[in-house]
């Protein structure tokens, strides 16, 4: 896990990375800071990098089931990947089910590109998933494991900073995935509105905003500023039985 992994993981980074757990995540931090410290120890290739060699090894090429399958053992069993993951993965797939076929759809944080296929293989020809990533690292993987699960016609892949990237898009989207630094969650759905990248309807998702990240401005922005009609869904941090949960804000307009 590279520091801004790290950061993107761990809302709220400039409080120290162990200061604000709580006494059940701490374990599971640990461990992933020893694993973290093994792969620097060994040279090992950046995680991405990692996962794609594994998916490539371990999967069916046109086959995005078997992708997520791979991209899942690896994070079980090698190491942990900050995937939506398979249990809040079905909340995720039911507002791309309920968007519908021909759904346009944005992402923010698309590091290995597991929500993305996992989205996109639900999408129609009309369909499809603008993911902006700003690691290079996480862009080279992602285009390649997308590409390997035959899926790289419906989903563009963009690098640069969401607050970069968010001025220069046009049109609304139907489903908005948030799942980058939890601490941009507020800004960068401010500057969507601005945009004008809603229409009534549209969804806001937002991944981990449960005690471990809490991005409570975000959370008080969406429930109390009028313009959304949100709820929160329990589940856990993906891979783990941690407690988490996902944000599903409709806009009202
Ligand atoms: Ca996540």
């Amino acid at each position: 896990m590279t520091p801004d992994e790290s950061r993107k993981l761990h809302y709220g980074s400039g409080m120290g990375m162990l200061g604000f757990l709580k006494p059940a995540h701490i374990g599971w931090t640990l461990g992933n800071l020893r694993d973290a410290a093994i792969d620097k120890l060994r040279g090992s290739a950046p995680r991405p990098e990692q996962a794609r060699l594994h998916v490539e090894a371990h999967a069916t090429r046109g086959d995005p089931a078997s992708v997520l399958a791979a991209l899942d053992d690896f994070a079980r069993n090698r190491r942990f990947l900050m995937n939506v993951g398979p249990e809040k993965g079905q909340l995720l797939e039911a507002e791309v089910d309920r968007a519908g076929p021909e759904a346009r759809i944005l992402e923010l944080g698309c590091y290995c590109g597991y929500s993305a296929i996992l989205m996109a293989r639900r999408l129609g020809a009309g369909g499809s998933v603008l993911s902006i990533e700003k690691s290079g690292h996480s862009v080279r993987a992602a285009r390649t494991i997308i590409d390997f699960a035959g899926l790289s016609h419906a989903v563009e892949v963009r690098q640069g900073a969401s607050g970069d990237c968010i001025p220069q898009l046009e049109a609304h989207f139907d489903l908005i995935f948030l799942d980058h630094w939890k601490d941009l969650y507020e800004a960068d759905l401010r500057a969507i509105e601005a945009k004008q990248l809603l229409r009534p309807g549209s969804v806001i998702f937002a991944d981990n905003v449960g005690s471990l990240f809490n991005p409570e401005d975000y959370l008080r922005y969406v429930r109390e500023c009028g313009h959304y009609d949100s709820r929160s869904e329990e589940s856990h941090i993906e891979y783990t039985q941690l407690p988490d949960r996902a944000e599903i804000s409709v806009f009202r307009g």
